[in-house]
């Protein structure tokens, strides 16, 4: 079978501290959680109310957020604030487990959907908060109404490209849910009402998982397909995935349409919304790093502080020079060990100082590297050389989508995605 990638740049990323794919350890449930709610939600209870498994906690208010609801039963004990490594202020509810679970371990009511209209189909799924699950958590349903509004036509992709280790934890729940990703992808596809076929974009050394995929897709009501990937990083970026598919679409003489690019764990996440009337209760998160003693995949509730998901995989070897929430390459550095899993957050990684060494600083040696690595062709070391030798506060539009490959090939270990994306984002903004 032919394999579809991007036509230039890219690295191959490998990183033997991230756990196997081999086993997932279910997390123990958190006696204290720590349920993220943005500034623009509006909590419906009150401090000191006691809350079910799944109960609305607090609802969105307006376009980018999202309903919010209890993991686990409990007591509601105070609200936390705090502010990130990079200024952003985050709100939480505190819920102390206290009380009996309403959906764990218990045999669940099946509701079924072939009857729901797309506006049925996408009231549930804006009703139990569900939102992509990987980088920005935008609002599924604004993602469908946005989709169906702009296009005639929509091919919706099931991304499963393994370019970078830390995405280990979609590949765990693909292996293990694999069945509710696909009506999931069924039920988002009736919900659009433009999406005419389903591709299952996987990576070629993970092809087990596309004809698992395909052998699960015999009743769908759409043509499925499954496309091979190359493995290079970043092919999973949606413009170098659409660049792949591109390809595909040309060479089989297809008319794809625009593209919806969901991952396996959104998909998971719609099928328990619609058949089990589920709200996101937890997800797989892929925990490791240096500095942990034994990195493996777990299935844990959102709102578990990550310090105790990192003390049941045997705890920390030494204090953490850099913890990362996502993958190194394009993740979140944290400083509290008390900061909660999300629903976004599919990696944790704890770095000791020899592994976190590789992001100190040094000067630039012409190397050139980065150029020939960066997908899109530009020369970021130039970018990066103007912006903060020559204080240029814009570049204008580089097309830079963040993708690291420059900053992880840097020699030097200089901040080159970061510096040039955030400019680049300025701009756009501008
Ligand atoms: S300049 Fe931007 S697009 Fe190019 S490698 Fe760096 S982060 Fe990726
Ligand atoms: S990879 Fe780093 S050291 Fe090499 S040319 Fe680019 S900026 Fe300079």
């Amino acid at each position: 079978m032919r394999i579809y990638s991007f036509p230039h740049g890219g690295i191959s990323y490998n990183d033997p501290t991230a756990p196997s794919k081999k086993s997932v350890v279910n997390a123990y449930l958190p006696s204290l959680s720590v349920i993220p709610i943005g500034k623009r939600i509006f909590p419906t209870i009150s401090i000191g109310d006691m809350v079910r498994e799944g109960m609305l906690i607090a609802r969105a208010t307006e376009a980018g957020t999202v309903n919010v609801h209890a993991t686990v039963p409990g007591r509601v004990i105070k609200k936390a604030s705090w502010k990130n490594r990079d200024g952003f202020e985050n709100d939480a509810l505190v819920i102390r487990m206290e009380g009996s679970f309403e959906k764990l371990g218990k045999r669940e009511e099946v509701f079924p959907w072939a009857g729901l209209n797309c506006y049925d189909l996408q009231r549930i799924i804006s009703e139990f908060g569900i939102v992509e699950m990987e980088y920005s958590g935008r609002p599924l349903s604004e993602m469908i109404s946005a989709g169906r509004k702009e296009n005639d036509k929509l091919t919706l992709v099931i991304r499963c490209v393994f370019d970078d280790p830390w995405h280990v934890a979609d590949y765990a729940l693909c292996q293990q849910r694999i069945k509710a990703v696909v009506e999931g992808a069924a039920i988002v596809a009736k919900a659009s009402s433009k999406v005419t076929q389903i591709i299952f974009a996987v990576s070629h050394r993970e092809k087990e998982i596309g004809e698992m995929f395909i052998k699960n897709s015999q009743t769908l009501e759409y043509p499925a397909a499954l496309v091979l990937t190359g493995s290079r990083y970043p092919q999973r970026n949606n413009r170098e995935l659409e660049l792949a598919l591109r390809t595909y679409e040309k060479k089989e003489e297809l008319s794809l349409g625009a593209f919806l690019i969901l991952g396996p764990a959104v998909l998971a996440a719609v099928y328990d919304a619609v058949k089990f009337k589920k709200p996101i209760l937890e997800r797989y998160v892929a925990v490791g790093g240096s500095a942990v003693r034994y990195p493996q995949v777990m299935k844990a509730r959102i709102g578990t502080r990550i310090g105790e998901l990192i003390e049941q995989c045997g705890g920390l070897t030494g204090k953490p020079e850099r913890i990362v929430l996502g993958s190194p390459l394009s993740g979140r550095e944290v400083s509290y060990l008390d900061e909660p899993v999300g629903s976004t957050c599919y990696a944790i990684v704890a770095m000791a100082k020899s592994q976190a060494k590789i992001y100190q600083r040094q000067n630039c040696i012409n190397c050139g590297e980065c150029r020939t690595v960066c997908p899109i062709g530009l020369d970021p070391q130039n970018i990066y050389k103007r912006i903060r030798t020559l204080g240029i506060e814009k570049t204008g539009d580089t097309g830079c989508h963040g993708c690291g490959c420059c900053k992880i090939v840097c020699p030097s270990s200089l901040p080159l995605s970061e510096v040039i994306f955030e400019r680049n984002t300025e701009a756009a903004g501008a």
